[in-house]
């Protein structure tokens, strides 16, 4: 079975995700990860697409497909996270593996702009680690090593432009899978325990019927 998950940002699809690989063993696929981790590389592609993503755009997407071909090479059962976020690259998904289930958590643009603004990192042995506020991001870097930061692309212009990429790029794959009988909605401000609870009762009905 391959899952998606959608969303605008800060909607905390990564912490379900984190949820939804330690209790069901999916591959988690975060394009959004696989793309930092080209531009902390330094690689070509990295170089490339390091301006797009400051300005809070999409990468284009022959790239981000080729990126994921790459990726998911002999994995199935694969959870993707932040893919795909625009209609060519849902119809290039169709092609590679069959999507099963889509979930969208939804999050209106208010409690977006509230939560990213609020959103720090911290990064510790490659990993990107997410807290609710700077403070806590700060003191979790004192007591377990790693470094407290804010993402160029959570600061207040950037997460506008994210969110007009979302509504006019991305809610269009969400009527594509609706018509399909994919897609499962979430409301994504209740606490990320009920989000959770929904979450797995919509993925054991799946897999039930499979
Ligand atoms: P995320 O961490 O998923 O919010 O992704 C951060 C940024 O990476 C996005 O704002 C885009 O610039 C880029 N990105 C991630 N996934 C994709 C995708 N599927 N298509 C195009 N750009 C992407």
């Amino acid at each position: 079975m391959n899952l998606i998950l959608i969303g605008p940002p800060g909607c905390g699809k990564g912490t379900q995700a984190e949820r939804i690989v330690d209790k069901y063993n999916f591959t988690y696929i975060s394009t959004g990860n696989l793309i930092r981790e080209e531009i902390a590389e330094g690689t070509e592609l990295g170089k490339r697409v390091h301006d797009t993503i400051e300005q809070g755009k999409l990468v284009e997407d022959h790239t981000i497909i080729e990126l994921v071909k790459k990726t998911i090479q002999g994995k199935n059962a694969i959870l993707f996270d932040g893919f795909p976020r625009t209609l060519d690259q849902a119809h290039a998904i169709d092609k590679l593996r069959p999507v099963d289930c889509v979930i969208d958590i939804q999050v209106s643009d208010d409690e977006v702009i509230n939560r990213i603004g609020r959103r720090w990192m911290v990064e510790r042995n490659h990993e990107q680690h997410t807290f609710m506020s700077e403070a806590d991001a700060k003191a979790d870097a004192v007591k377990n090593g790693g470094e407290a930061f804010q993402r160029e692309d959570d600061k207040p212009d950037v997460i506008k432009q994210r969110l007009k990429t979302y509504h006019s790029q991305t809610e269009p794959i969400i009527e594509y899978y609706g018509k399909k009988h994919k897609l499962f909605i979430v409301n994504g401000e209740k606490s990320p325990d009920n989000v959770w609870k929904d979450i797995q009762s919509i993925i054991d009905k799946k897999i039930a019927k499979k």
